[in-house]
């Protein structure tokens, strides 16, 4: 007697090979048999008869570390087939840290990650799991934050980590990675980890190599001085050199500016592949991202974080200092190369700019009638430069802002993004990270839609890749990757994390204009055993296991 038997499906196992006819059957939170089991009894069948049965997809990369505790049925994600969720992206979370810099650092990062409860377990990394053990709808698993981890040992301030510093450091990652951490995750854009150099990762991920976790990067663009190579693909490629510890690029691909280039863009990626380094990337299938604001401002204004920087706004000197900034490097973003470019990839990449005249916001709690409201619009309405907009604007809803870049008008580049992003996602090294932000009206499609557009959409559209291997690039590839034990596969003794769906139907329903839309095409969603998602509906069920 199962618990749950899946009948009639074309089994895609997640290995990339053919698919096949077959049953599964599942009894509490395992696959225990997979074949003819058309006599099999069980509590309760679930029919897949001309629908696809695969393992759930897991998001290599994405912001829902205080989202998923609370809204822990998170429908955004476990409606698009995900069952696993990978945190800690771009060393944006919350563990280790002690109250008083969880309090800080949670403050900071609200415009990225929103407000987690504030009795959040966070002092460890076995702490920090145990927040969503059982208590949400999908399965997690963490990068150690890199931001978390500077605040931690040195504070909000620019300083070096070397000496007993360096030591306390090193602990902390070795405490987590026995703890269960998948990695380490950096994003040295964001502060206050973009203080480090190059050598300073290069001792933490000598860690991480012990224990066979993964560095996972978000590309230097700031003190670039501070970087081998000039930070960019350089620096992330020298740490996997310098340290052996396996690396892997969050967020890679192709962009307007570079549609139709993904050679260029791999190119150091392959030869350091060619020289011994271990290196896998993911992306998302949109032509641009979504950030907050305030990772824009000069580096040396952080110090302090979240106060500090309010204070320079209130500031009559200091508003005017930053408004001239936003307005400088609006003015830089158009004169520099690309930071995607050949040019800028192959030698010292160019530090961080913000095109305002290309952005849209997305979350302003203090302003709400401003979310969906390109900067330029804002501006004109509160007759002021795009730059003092900007800065009156992360005043008023105390630095807790989002945004995203204005996508392309021109079909012809969606066409040929959408054509490079199946083409990158063919290689076997690269996976899906959705890079979701889940806070606001006008949030970024790409939280919605993500894994039905590559698995629906652009697979039907651009036919380079077949169903089977696109599968196992959001399954498999993952699961070996990170080291989830037992995930990632349909096999007996694994975990049943499953997604029966219509591959003819399966698509995205999310834009640009219209970003909160379910996808259409998927049926039902097992986690752990347990029907998280029946007949295109979320159950309530939160079996989500902190994994791995
Ligand atoms: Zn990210």
């Amino acid at each position: 007697m199962f618990d749950v038997l899946i009948r009639g499906g074309s089994i895609v196992d997640g290995t990339g090979k053919s698919a096949y006819k077959g049953d599964i059957g599942i009894k509490g939170d395992k696959i225990i048999e997979i074949g003819d089991l058309s006599l099999a009894e069980s509590k309760e069948f679930i029919d897949a008869e001309g629908m696809v049965v695969s393992p759930g997809f897991i998001d290599t990369h994405v912001h829902s570390d205080a989202v998923l505790l609370t809204n822990p049925q998170h429908p955004q994600g476990l409606m698009q087939g995900i069952t696993t969720e990978i945190l800690g992206q771009d060393g944006l979370s919350y563990a280790p840290l002690s109250k008083k810099n969880f309090l800080e650092y949670s403050r900071y990062l609200k415009g990225i990650l929103g407000s987690p409860p504030e009795d959040m377990k966070t002092a460890s990394v076995a702490e920090f799991r145990s927040n969503y053990h059982k208590k949400t709808a999908i399965n997690t698993a963490y990068l150690i934050a890199h931001g978390a981890l500077h605040l931690e040992v040195l504070g909000f301030q620019d300083r070096r980590m070397s000496g007993d510093l360096m030591s306390r450091a090193k602990d902390l990652i070795r405490e987590g990675m026995e703890q269960g951490a998948v990695g380490f995750a950096t994003g040295l854009t964001y502060h206050p980890h973009a203080w480090s150099y190059t050598e300073e990762i290069v001792e933490l991920c000598k860690v991480v190599s012990e224990f066979g976790g993964v560095y996972v990067t978000h590309l230097r663009d700031v003190n670039t001085d501070r970087a081998i190579g000039g930070g960019g693909i350089p620096e992330a490629l020298a740490v996997g050199q310098l340290s052996s510890v396996k690396v892997h690029f969050s967020h890679h691909r192709t962009a307007e500016k570079t549609a139709g280039k993904v050679n260029a863009r791999m190119s150091l990626i392959d030869q350091a592949k060619s020289e011994g380094v271990d290196v896998t990337g993911d992306l998302y299938p949109y032509p641009t991202g979504s950030t907050f604001p305030m990772a824009s401002m000069p580096s040396y204004v952080h110090q302090g974080g979240t106060q500090a920087i309010l204070d320079v706004l209130s500031d009559k000197d200091g508003f005017k200092q930053m408004s001239d900034y936003f307005n400088e490097s609006n003015r830089l973003s158009k004169i520099l190369p690309d930071p995607e470019s050949e040019k800028a990839s192959l030698q010292k990449p160019r530090d961080h700019t913000l095109d305002l005249d290309d952005t849209i916001l997305t979350f302003v709690p203090g302003n709400p009638e401003y979310e969906g409201v390109p900067v330029k619009e804002a501006a004109e309405n509160m007759g002021m430069s795009m730059g003092e907009a900007m800065c009156k604007l992360l005043l008023d809803s105390e630095l807790c802002i989002g945004f995203w870049g204005t996508p392309p008008d021109n079909v012809q580049v969606w066409d040929q993004l959408g054509k490079d992003f199946i083409e990158i996602l063919s290689r076997d090294d690269f996976m899906v990270g959705s890079d979701s932000i889940h806070l606001g009206k006008f949030r970024h499609p790409r939280g919605h839609g993500t894994f039905p557009r590559f698995l629906g959409r652009l697979r039907r559209k651009y036919d380079l890749i077949s169903l089977e291997k696109i599968v196992n690039r959001v399954t498999g590839t993952p699961a070996d990757r990170f080291g989830l034990t037992k995930r990632g596969y349909l096999k007996t003794g694994f975990f049943a994390d499953v997604v029966v769906f219509n591959p003819e139907t399966l698509i995205d329903t999310a834009t640009y204009d219209d970003p909160i839309q379910y996808p259409i095409g998927i049926s039902h969603v097992l986690v752990n055993g347990t029907i998280a998602v029946s007949e295109s509906k979320c159950t309530g069920k939160l079996n989500g296991y902190s994994i791995p």
